[in-house]
């Protein structure tokens, strides 16, 4: 009888792998508050600290007994319907709840929302969403978007469109995507300055200018770009994204589908720039990690706009749309928010990670040490030995997951300062060991 280990490796993918991966795989046995026990290929057990929240969603931690009961009784209750013709009250509460905290002023609210099944198709929805908005204002030839460089926004094909040309996978699939407009990077939180930022907002400007009238919106994940390469960007560029929306006629999109729900140190990333987006997408931590759901939020005008349309209707609707057990984890999960008791954590956890990856910075292997929020980054100058750096964060009582040259942490909110040093120790001895064998090598 082989392992389960080995029956995977027969039979499943895993995300951006070959088929038979060369990479180390372990098994998940249990999961609890920031815990999960693996079993390794050899049959090991090892006790290990989340750091990675299982990709940006598991905010409250595993098994927390108010995401449990939420569900539980969801499930007494039924576990699914259609959405068509059909409504049901976690959903409602779910809209009301996340129009009531996303960002909002006098002259533009969010005021609607389309529950999508993951963040790639709540980008596939945004984009929609803008096109049918431009064509209902009587400009059909408005079917580009501009973004930045260095942006991860899914991987569907519209949504891929939209990620960085280069680092993207725009180049495997060459007649699929659309041609978008890409505008520079910003210049990094850490070392912008005010002419550098004037600099960028001229080329991002002239970009709007020269294309305005085949751009629909502008897509961007405000202040933090994650999967692009885990990069913060000062919060004026934000503003200045709003600005030049409005002065083109493009609507402004921004993706928070990672830094949603408290991660960056407020609700939103984009409040840390008083913008508010005519389009806004969250996902991850939505559900607390428990369950796949994400979601679209517009404003009125954009919703009357697209509706009074010659198409009549937002045109996409999801078999599993609006499923009643996400819904009711995403209620928990705003819930847990809704105590505020995340503001503190977040800021403690941040502070731990400052605190615990600024050794690494002394090692040669190391460009930038970052954090933001309760986000910890380790830049290496090359490429990370992805094996090497899992294996040993394992061995040090911690869960990694690096990809290109960085090796970053976003543990769950309840991890506890002891725990944040855990998780920083080993990320720290972990780049310690692949810098020792470049140096061997
Ligand atoms: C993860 C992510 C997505 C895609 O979400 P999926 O649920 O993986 O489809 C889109 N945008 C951003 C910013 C993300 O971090």
């Amino acid at each position: 009888m082989s392992s389960l280990i080995e029956r995977d490796r027969a039979t499943l993918w895993h995300p951006y792998a070959p088929a038979s991966p060369t990479l180390p795989l372990w098994e998940v046995e249990a999961a609890d508050g920031v815990a999960l026990r693996l079993c390794d290929e050899q049959g090991r057990t090892h006790e290990v600290l989340d750091a990675m929240s299982s990709w940006w969603a598991v905010i409250h931690g595993y098994r927390n007994p108010v995401m449990d009961d939420a569900i539980q009784r969801q499930l007494t209750s039924f576990s699914h319907v259609m959405f068509g013709g059909l409504t049901h009250q976690p959903a409602v509460e779910l809209a009301e709840g996340l129009l009531a905290m996303a960002p909002g002023e006098p002259g533009r609210r969010l005021e609607r929302v389309f529950l999508a099944d993951s963040g790639s198709i709540a980008v596939e929805v945004a984009l929609k969403l803008a096109v049918q908005f431009q064509t209902a204002t009587g400009r059909p030839n408005r079917q580009r978007f501009l973004t930045i460089r260095g942006g991860y926004h899914g991987d569907t094909f519209a949504a891929m469109g939209v990620c960085d040309p280069v680092d993207g996978m725009h180049s495997s699939f060459p007649g699929l995507l659309a041609g978008n407009v890409f505008a520079p990077r910003p210049p990094a939180a850490a070392t912008a300055t005010p002419e550098g930022i004037e600099e960028w907002r001229v080329a991002v400007e002239r970009l709007a200018m020269e294309h305005s009238n085949e751009l629909a919106g502008i897509i961007a994940e405000p202040i933090l770009q994650g999967a692009g390469g885990m990069f913060m960007y000062p919060a004026e560029c934000v503003r200045i994204l709003r600005g030049i929306a409005d002065r083109h006629g493009l609507l402004l999109i921004l993706d928070e589908i990672a830094t949603g729900f408290g991660r960056t140190g407020e609700l939103f990333a984009a409040d840390h720039a008083g913008v508010v987006p005519d389009i806004l997408c969250v996902g991850k931590a939505l559900t607390g990690g428990y369950l796949t759901l994400a979601a679209t939020l517009c404003t009125g005008d954009v919703a009357r706009t697209v509706s009074a349309g010659e198409a009549g209707a937002l045109l996409h609707g999801p078999t599993f749309m609006a499923n009643p057990l996400a819904c009711a984890a995403a209620n928990a999960s705003l819930g847990l928010l809704a105590t505020g008791a995340w503001r503190e954590d977040v800021a403690r956890v941040g502070a731990g990670l400052a605190a615990g990856l600024g050794p690494a910075l002394t090692l040669d292997a190391v460009a930038d040490v970052r954090t933001f929020g309760a986000v910890g980054v380790i830049e290496l100058t090359d490429a990370v030995d992805v094996t090497a750096v899992t294996r040993t964060a394992v061995e040090h009582g911690v869960w990694v997951r690096p990809f290109r040259n960085l090796v970053y942490a976003m543990p769950p909110y309840i991890t506890s300062t002891a725990e944040v040093g855990v998780m920083a120790a080993a990320m720290v001895a972990a780049v310690e060991t692949t810098s020792h064998q470049r140096v061997a090598a």
